[in-house]
């Protein structure tokens, strides 16, 4: 007997070199593989009549062969092979190209069954390269799924071990309670999986697909509301106001807020006053001066008897954003702290110490915040910076810290009001659309690989000329299966290309001591360009860096071009992005020419949408939710709503799942919503 958890090695014919291959599609136990639901299926319960087909659709045929060409034992080279089949109805020609494996296969006079797409030729209609099989006594072989796939796995492979999956697995679990199902006409979850894999029919495939949309979606449902609830009970209380005046905080600054600061500050400071906990989104595009909002929402709560916590998803970004609190502070005798790798035993204890005392007022840091023992004495606000990167109970493990924080999440990737309802519930949302007045767009260019030269000679004037340059590269090492540019290649030659400056190199796989030194030599301007990875994706803000450099920029989507082409022009100097691609993908091509085209972020969100579709743009793994395998928020919105329904109505009549009829479900939620220590980090 075999479970959800059994490792797939355990089916027969998966030995090591398979599971390995399984490893590359997530695929580790039976329930991974019964879960890695088919991306498409090919019809194959009839058989065209060959007088019926027409070019350029699939179709199924069944025929006798009745001429074979090239039934030369030893064919000329790349000599197709041609078989002319007919039915009742027609003659088709079928050819496969360099296929001396097949030499002697198909004999005369016997009937085969072919699969594939008709062409048009000049001879007349015909196949190339269609799948094949000898006829058998059977009916058609029905309707096959056609599963992702990764280099050494076959449809055949998947369909003959989710097969044996199914007939061996004991635990198939039904989630979704009894009335909810009779109610939403749901088959049962078993019907459903097996239908996916085996369809028996198209309509029997069709209610297996509804109910596991169904099922992913009413979990999602069932858990975003559980966690929305426990921020809905948050009421009015007198102790959480926050009254201290900002003004003083804002005069400090050397620089006047653009208008949009302004108004986003005024509905910060307002929900902070009101009594009760604010729950904000702040969108603003990148550059747009989020981080001095977040300053004045922390300055704001200390000077009114509170603490505050800054969290920020990387280690450069947290330590980015101690220095400019500790700088923007230091007139205030505001006392900031930090929390993440790279501390000491005693530093560490000395930052809790102070923290559960209250004599440290703010704390910043990765997500080491949310550890169970770090304590506060008086957490009244807490903030996530670049959001998108946590996860959802992430953020209200934070705010479980404190009684009733006021919640301040900042994204600048922008996210459509509708999905932000979903994601985001009741929170309010402000929005900086404005950049601070003197920034010069960053000019874009498209550089095709072999020109890449001519990037690299503007990037050795701009060092001349005292600025600092960014080169990104999709990959940290060489490597044999994918042939891009690695950051420590770039390193290498940049290293010999100008001996007469500091280059530095800077990657996820590095110590955290050693990612810092290279950091902060790079805000101190000893390091004139710096190689790295997307580690410097997110937040860095380096004004005097000009030149953005991307190698490979086809390996990069859209809203990470932008984020990238973000950590320049944030100072007084013209800046500019080079965007080198290789390859001629013509998606690479379109993501180029939109990038040189906007260098506005919701108009790059919009199109990004359009380019990829809704599914993957929301691939929520980035939004902190759990991974919805066959479902799609966009397409499936009138099921969503529906299971949205039931979620609620579930949770009415038994608010905690404590009905012993509602265990599985609740152990489905925990196991969904668990993300603990996943990672959501990405250095
Ligand atoms: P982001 O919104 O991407 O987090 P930052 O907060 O890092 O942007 O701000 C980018 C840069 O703009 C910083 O150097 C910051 O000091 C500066 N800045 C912010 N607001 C203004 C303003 N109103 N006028 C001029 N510069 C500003
Ligand atoms: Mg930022």
């Amino acid at each position: 007997m075999i479970t959800g958890s059994t490792d797939v090695r355990k089916l027969s014919g998966v030995g090591p070199k398979k599971a390995e291959a399984l490893k590359r599609v997530g695929i580790g136990s039976v329930r991974d593989l019964l879960e890695h639901y088919p991306r498409a299926y090919q019809d194959r319960t009839t058989f065209t009549p060959i007088g019926q087909l027409q070019k350029d659709q699939d179709f199924q045929i069944r025929g006798k062969v009745i001429r074979l060409v090239s039934g030369n034992p030893y064919p000329v080279k790349k000599q197709p092979i041609r078989l002319q089949v007919e039915d009742a109805t027609g003659i088709l020609e079928v050819v496969f190209f360099n296929a001396r494996y097949l030499t002697g296969f198909f004999k005369k006079g016997r009937v085969y069954d072919f699969y594939g797409r008709v062409t048009a030729s000049l001879a007349g209609l015909q196949m190339i390269h269609p799948e094949f099989s000898e006829a058998s006594e059977d009916e058609a072989p029905g309707i096959l799924p056609l599963y992702p796939l990764a280099a050494g796995l076959s449809q055949k492979d998947m369909r003959k071990w989710t097969r044996a999956a199914l007939s061996e697995i004991s635990d198939l679990p039904e989630v979704l309670p009894a009335p909810c199902r009779e109610r939403q006409r749901l088959c049962s979850h078993r019907y459903a999986m097996e239908a996916l894999h085996q369809p028996p029919g198209k309509d029997s495939l069709k209610q297996g697909r509804y109910r596991l949309i169904f099922e992913e979606l009413f979990l999602l449902q069932l858990g975003l509301t559980t966690l929305k609830r426990t921020r809905d009970q948050r009421k009015f209380d007198e102790s959480i106001k926050k009254t201290a005046d900002g003004e003083s905080f804002t005069q400090s600054l050397p620089f006047p807020m653009t208008g949009a600061q302004k108004k986003a500050l005024s509905e910060i400071y307002q929900d902070m006053e009101s009594g009760y906990p604010m729950n904000r989104l702040l969108q603003g595009d990148v550059g747009s001066g989020k981080t001095v909002l977040a300053e004045a929402a922390i300055w704001k709560a200390v000077n009114s008897g509170f603490q505050a916590a800054f969290m920020a998803p990387t280690e450069i970004l947290a330590r980015q954003h101690l220095e400019s609190l500790t700088k923007d502070f230091s007139a205030f005798g505001i006392r900031v702290a930090y929390l993440g790798s790279g501390l000491t035993a005693s530093e560490r204890r000395k930052t809790l110490e102070g923290l559960a005392k209250g004599t440290i007022d703010v704390v910043t840091g990765t997500h080491a915040i949310l550890q169970e023992r770090v304590e506060f004495q008086q957490l009244g606000l807490v903030i996530t910076d670049e959001q998108h990167r946590f996860g959802v109970t992430q953020r209200s493990r934070l705010t479980e810290k404190g009684w009733m924080p006021d919640v301040l999440v900042m994204t600048a990737t922008p996210i459509p009001r509708t999905l932000a309802v979903i994601l985001y519930g009741d929170l309010d949302i402000s929005i900086v659309d404005e950049l601070p007045p003197g920034r010069k767009p960053v000019k874009t260019y498209g550089i095709n690989s072999n020109r890449r030269e001519k990037a690299y000679n503007y990037a050795e004037k701009e060092i001349q000329a005292g600025r600092q340059v960014y080169i990104v590269t999709p990959l940290i090492q060489e490597s044999e299966e994918i042939s891009c540019l690695s950051a420590e290649e770039t390193y290498e030659e940049l290293t010999k290309k100008w001996p007469d400056y500091q280059v530095g190199l800077l990657h996820g796989g590095m110590k955290t001591e050693e990612k810092n030194r290279i950091m902060e030599d790079f805000y101190g301007g000893r390091i004139h360009a710096l190689v790295s990875t997307v580690v410097i994706e997110v937040g860095v803000n380096v004004p005097n860096a000009t030149v953005m450099i991307v190698e490979n920029a086809e390996r990069f989507g859209l809203a990470q071009l932008h984020q990238l082409r973000g950590r320049v022009g944030r100072g007084p100097h013209p800046s500019a992005c080079m965007l080198i691609v290789g390859g001629n993908s013509k998606v690479a091509e379109a993501r180029v020419k939109i990038m040189t085209e906007s260098g506005d972020g919701f108009y790059i969100a919009e199109k990004d949408l359009e380019l990829r579709g809704p599914g993957e743009f929301f691939g929520t793994r980035q939004h902190g939710l759990p991974t919805l395998k066959i479902a799609d928020l966009i397409r499936h919105r009138p099921i969503m709503e529906k299971a949205r329904d039931e979620a609620t109505l579930l949770l009415e009549r038994d608010p905690e799942l404590l009905n012993p009829e509602h265990q599985e479900l609740l152990q489905e939620l925990n196991r969904l919503f668990n993300w603990e220590d996943e990672g959501s980090i990405q250095l």
